[in-house]
């Protein structure tokens, strides 16, 4: 059987008789997005197109380290000691950035661009590259002195971030769900309130989809090995609710017998290396479900468990056992939305 999860709550819609759906799509962040709108009204889908895209724009504008020129890119590049003003929303994600890299104990860190670089992960040097090599000691010991989050001064009242040297941010692991979560409420602001907005499989459910059903997505599970057994899909109802997953499964290389995926243990400097094959979150702010998944998937499964717990955060652990099965664990607030 399926497991289904459902909020504990309801989002304040009510289902619209006779609804519409209407499906846009296009492309960002080196991935693509999906927005579905349940409407009884003729949908000014142009319109809404415009808006959608003006919102992830905005965050490329301000927060990717692929895109030269781009607020973070100048941050990074900037001489040591040197203030910079930072735009809304960047200052916001920033300070929620530090706020889990303090609580994580830094296995989140959004410093960590120099070994999301030195690991092939960032804009240049790629792992896909022909004779891209597993970096050395030396090398990743040089990359980890750069990744201190803690030596990033902020002045809250001038909205003024000091770069101390060398720092290189990187918000790929909390940014794109921020996106979700502006796309989302430009379209509650614009008056659309049944929306599905996802950005390249984080998703953002609000209000309800066709006939009175809430939006139902499956959650993403990470392959089975070899005549192992799949898991069974577990289905949420996405009232007022996101959900993010981080996965080894993605974005991925293997060398030397090693398998090394694209989220690192920025304590480490390396990799994560503990079997845990993904880790889902459910929110009600994707940006939260986004930062939460990077950050459990660093910690593994125990450590994980623990700090979600103590935060009260619903997430699913799926790990790798030695015989190639895979195994799921809930936290206990996750617990709570299988009713
Ligand atoms: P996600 O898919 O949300 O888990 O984000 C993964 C991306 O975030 C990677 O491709 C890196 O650019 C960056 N990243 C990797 N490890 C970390 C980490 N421990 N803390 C913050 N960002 C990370
Ligand atoms: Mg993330």
């Amino acid at each position: 059987m399926n497991r289904v999860l459902v909020p504990l709550q309801l989002d304040g819609t009510v289902p619209v008789l006779g609804a519409r759906k209407h499906t846009l799509c296009g492309e960002t962040m080196g991935t693509t997005w999906r927005v579905l709108c349940a409407t009884s009204q003729a949908c000014p889908v142009e319109v809404l197109r415009v808006a959608i895209q003006e919102e992830l724009d905005l965050v490329v504008a301000q927060m990717s380290t692929w895109l030269p020129g781009s607020d973070l890119d100048r941050f990074n590049r900037a001489p040591a000691g040197t203030w910079h003003a930072l735009p809304e929303p960047f200052a916001g994600v920033l300070e929620a950035a530090v706020w889990m890299a303090d609580v994580s104990g830094g296995a989140f860190n959004p410093a960590a661009g120099a070994l999301v670089n030195l690991w092939g992960f960032g804009p240049s040097p790629r792992y896909t590259d022909p004779g891209f090599k597993v970096p050395t000691e030396a090398a990743v010991q040089t990359a980890l002195a750069h990744t201190d989050w803690r030596a990033l001064r902020w002045d809250a009242d001038l909205r003024q971030a000091c770069q101390p040297g060398g720092v290189w941010l990187d918000f790929s692991a909390i940014a794109k769900g921020h996106a979700v979560d502006r796309v989302s409420r430009r379209l509650t602001d614009m008056g659309v309130r049944n929306t599905l907005v996802e950005v390249g499989g984080e998703l953002r459910g609000q209000g309800f989809g066709l006939a009175g059903q809430p939006w139902w997505v499956d959650l993403e599970s990470p392959p089975a090995a070899q005549g192992a057994h799949a898991l069974l899909p577990t289905r949420v109802a996405l009232h007022g609710l996101c959900v993010a997953t981080s996965g080894d499964y993605r974005r991925a290389f293997t060398h030397g017998g090693a398998h090394w995926p694209h989220t690192i243990d920025p304590r480490q400097g390396r990799p994560v290396d503990h079997g845990l094959a993904s880790v889902s979150v459910l929110h009600e702010e994707c940006l939260w479900a986004d930062a939460w998944s990077t950050t459990l998937t660093v910690l593994g499964q125990e450590e994980g468990m623990a700090l979600a717990a103590e935060h009260r955060i619903a997430a699913l652990f799926v790990q790798r056992e030695c015989d190639g099965s895979l195994r799921e664990t809930l936290t206990p607030a996750m617990e709570e939305l299988t009713g």
